[in-house]
């Protein structure tokens, strides 16, 4: 059996940094196991080619969840990457830490050394920053971090019209403050995506420390005298064994992290017991806790400016994105999905805001099915820390058969009066002028839909995940927490989780930039 230091799981945001961070003085044997394949499809490094593979099978889990309450029983697509670079090879680019008061909070809850400034160093260790380093922003590391490219008229009427409202305006969302509105940075180098595996495997070609191995899908972890000694993974038909020496450094994600730890028989007991699964170290917060961000989105048709819509409607429009992007790396292809937003209290008596808005220059009833037939653009309107609380549970033990999702959106009452404040924010800051005069209409919901209740079924209708999925494995103290802050299992040697699923909540925005800085922290708490 071949064994190494370390074996990390997921070559996602975190699985890529962690592995990369490992492997980087050569002191150390590091495997890196990722289901999926290596991220050769060219949509993949194009920004604007989210559009065609966040939902592409080959290159996603394609899960969905079960039927959620909050939303009138509907299942809710969720995907998450399966390819090199995880979701952040499949991702909207967005680069947003959160708020200092987010990590705060995780260090009062019992994550020592978690805490904002325990942070900063980290997210600024791994950022190679267009502007340079200051206080904020490192400019060293692999991971760029640009201005978002191809602000459109709209989206500059948008920001314009926001600080028209009374929102202010914010020059670097990760910086001294995140409120007011402004222009998003992406996680992008001369117009093509840098994903995690591009910022962190891509200079590792000639280490022979670390082994990559793609289309080898974790089947389940083996525990012996309490520690997490071997992998057991299947490429093709077979499973394979492979040893720790040191530590297994599960990276697979906020829905598939808790699910390998299950199907090991890590994890609740009477949910092992129910699916049939051994149990091997009854541990209760193991798929617990999971919480995601919801949106609600105002779609607008354009009265004169024309979108991506358009643009993708004729041959011409598409040869031409195609030259330009060909040519110079700019234009519609060059765009990420969000290029512009805000951060906003929802009512007064707020400390922080509560509640992010995403311009998008495009409009869709279902991204899936394509784009509206009309010049159209959309407002994403979501609650940063919602306070809903669902699960995720492996059925059986068998890799094949999905985990069962529930994150119950929606179903506490101030996640629901959140996001209602927010679309009314929304509306207050596309009725100021210039964006004002460059609606023709709202064509969903429509200014008909105006009152609580009428809001309310609009969203429950409508309302989709924005893909954050956390807190699964969460860390600090307390008889829910599945790992310590120096991100060990409770109550087994051996074994560390290290992704999105460790949050103990949702930081107040999207939540790429805080994964890759658990993988960074991670690797460096394991080699210290
Ligand atoms: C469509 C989409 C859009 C998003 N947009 C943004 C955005 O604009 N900005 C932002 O900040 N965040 C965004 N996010 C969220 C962000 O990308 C994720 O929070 C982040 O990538 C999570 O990192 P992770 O390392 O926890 O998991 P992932 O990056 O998902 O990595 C997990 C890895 O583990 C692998 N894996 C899982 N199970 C196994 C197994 N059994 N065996 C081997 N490997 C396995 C997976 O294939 C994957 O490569 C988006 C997410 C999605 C899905």
């Amino acid at each position: 059996m071949d064994s190494f230091d370390f074996i990390v799981i997921g070559a996602g945001s975190s699985g890529c940094a962690a592995a990369g961070r490992l492997s980087e003085n050569g002191a150390h044997s590091v495997l890196l196991l990722e289901a999926g394949g290596r991220d050769r499809n060219p949509w993949i490094h194009v920004p604007a080619g989210y559009a065609k593979i966040y939902a592409n099978p080959a290159l996603t889990w394609g899960y969905a969840t079960e039927p959620s309450p909050g939303l009138n029983g509907r299942v809710v697509f969720t995907p998450s990457g399966r390819v090199l670079g995880g979701s952040s090879s499949i991702n909207g680019l967005v680069y947003i830490r959160g708020q200092r008061e987010d990590f705060d909070a995780w260090r009062r809850d019992g994550a020592e050394g978690w805490g904002y400034d325990d942070v900063l160093p980290y997210f600024r260790k791994s950022e190679a920053q267009q502007h340079g380093a200051d206080a904020f922003h490192g400019a060293d590391g692999p991971l760029s971090v640009s201005d978002a490219a191809g602000r459109d008229e709209l989206c500059r009427a948008f920001v314009e019209s926001a600080t028209a409202a009374g929102f202010g305006f914010n020059r670097d969302f990760n910086g001294a403050g995140q409120e007011g509105f402004g222009y998003f940075q992406v996680t992008t180098r001369n117009g093509r995506r840098v994903s995690s595996a591009t910022a962190f495997l891509s200079s590792t070609r000639n280490r022979r420390n670390l082994d990559i191995r793609c289309s080898a899908e974790v089947d389940h972890i083996i525990v012996r005298d309490g520690r997490a000694c071997e992998v057991a993974y299947a490429a093709g038909e077979l499973l394979t064994h492979v040893r720790a020496r040191r530590a297994i450094v599960l990276c697979a994600g906020g829905i598939n992290s808790p699910a390998i730890l299950q199907r090991s028989g890590i994890g609740r007991g009477e949910w092992l017991r129910a699916a049939g699964i051994d149990v091997v170290h009854d541990l209760a917060g193991v798929g617990s806790n999971l919480h995601d961000h919801v949106q609600a989105r105002l779609a607008l048709r354009s009265r004169r400016l024309p979108t991506l819509n358009s643009a993708l409607r004729s041959v011409g429009g598409k040869l031409g994105m195609a030259l330009q992007y060909a040519l110079f790396r700019r234009g519609p292809l060059a765009c990420a999905a969000g290029q512009a937003g805000g951060f906003a209290r929802s009512r007064p008596g707020l400390e922080r805001p509560d509640v992010m808005f995403i311009y998008l220059p495009f409009s869709s009833a279902d991204y899936r099915k394509g784009l509206d037939p009309f010049s159209g653009f959309s407002v994403s309107a979501s609650q940063l820390r919602p306070e809903s609380r669902g699960e995720v549970r492996v059925a059986s033990a068998d890799r094949r058969q999905a985990p069962m999702i529930q994150p119950n959106f929606l179903t506490a009452e101030i996640d629901r009066a959140t996001l209602l404040r927010a679309l009314r924010l929304a509306r207050r800051v596309l009725s100021s002028d210039p964006i004002r005069s460059e609606i023709a209409r709202e064509e969903r919901p429509g200014v008909d839909v105006e009152s609580d209740d009428e809001l309310l079924a609009y969203v429950r209708e409508t309302a989709a995940s924005i893909y954050h999925p956390v807190g699964t494995c969460r860390m600090g103290g307390g008889p829910d927490a599945v790992v310590d802050p120096r991100l060990r299992v409770h109550g087994l040697d051996g074994l560390v989780v290290a992704d999105a699923s460790i949050m103990p909540s949702i930081v107040s925005g999207p939540t790429n930039a805080t994964a890759i800085m658990i993988g960074e922290k991670a690797a460096a708490l394991l080699l210290g």
